[in-house]
């Protein structure tokens, strides 16, 4: 072997090191979005249509405390109470979930966070468990719907729905409360990241799909 190729198989050879010990596909392949917006907003119904479209596993913690209420465990009963009122679940609760989904997801292209963060804390402690796992939120999209429309929407699912708390106008009210006084500030938290999209939240379901993923897909271009 001459001087010169032994000389480029060494640099070769650090150039492949380099790009295997640098390579974290994570970094650039996993899509994590958080689907941000008042109860009514349509976060369920676009989160179903996102999932589809960018093969991602859905936590929404609305659906993971029904889960533990319906199996009747601690964790539940404790839940309960405060979902009952329109109250939001101590943060503690809902963090310790979200901690268990994610390493119980080990394989996951991405997430799709439905009804979480709702307090800063929450987003604080998000950002904490996604850092440790060298992942990060790509996208935050707040979707925006006007309160009495809100309202409307919420009391109409209520008819067809199994949820109490979409019934009775007071607890709609309450959780509306709820949104304006913790969860509204979380915006700001992403808007200083610069990873806030307001979309606009009314119209044909279609339409507002469309609106997100043009967010989504432009994100950092
Ligand atoms: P949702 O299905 O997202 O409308 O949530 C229904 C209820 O579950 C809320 O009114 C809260 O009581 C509770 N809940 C859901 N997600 C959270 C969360 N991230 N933090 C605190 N409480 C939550």
């Amino acid at each position: 072997m001459s001087e010169y190729s032994g000389y480029s198989l060494i640099l070769s050879f650090t150039h492949f090191y380099k790009c295997v010990y640098f390579y974290r596909p994570e970094f650039k392949l996993m899509v994590n979005l958080i689907l941000f917006g008042p109860p009514g907003s349509g976060k369920g119904t676009q989160a179903e249509k996102l999932i589809e479209r960018y093969r991602l596993v859905h936590i929404s913690t609305g659906d993971l405390l029904r889960a533990e209420i319906a199996a009747q465990s601690p964790l539940g009963q404790e839940a309960k109470s405060f979902m009952d009122s329109g109250r939001l679940v101590p943060d503690e609760v809902v963090i310790g979930m979200i901690s268990a989904k994610l390493d119980s997801n080990p394989k996951a292209g991405g997430f799709i966070f439905d009804g979480f963060p709702r307090t800063t804390a929450q987003a604080e402690a998000l950002d904490k468990l996604l850092n440790a796992k060298k992942f990060s939120i790509t996208r935050v999209l707040s979707l925006q719907v006007s309160e009495p429309e809100l309202i409307k929407r919420l009391l109409n699912r209520g008819k067809t729905s199994n949820r109490s708390d979409d019934r009775d106008e007071g607890i709609v009210r309450n959780r509306l409360d709820e949104y304006r006084r913790k969860t509204m500030p979380v915006a700001d938290y992403y808007d200083r990241q610069r990873k806030l999209s307001d979309i606009e939240g009314e119209g044909r379901i279609e339409e507002i799909f469309n609106r997100l993923t043009a967010a989504i897909d432009g994100a950092g271009n």
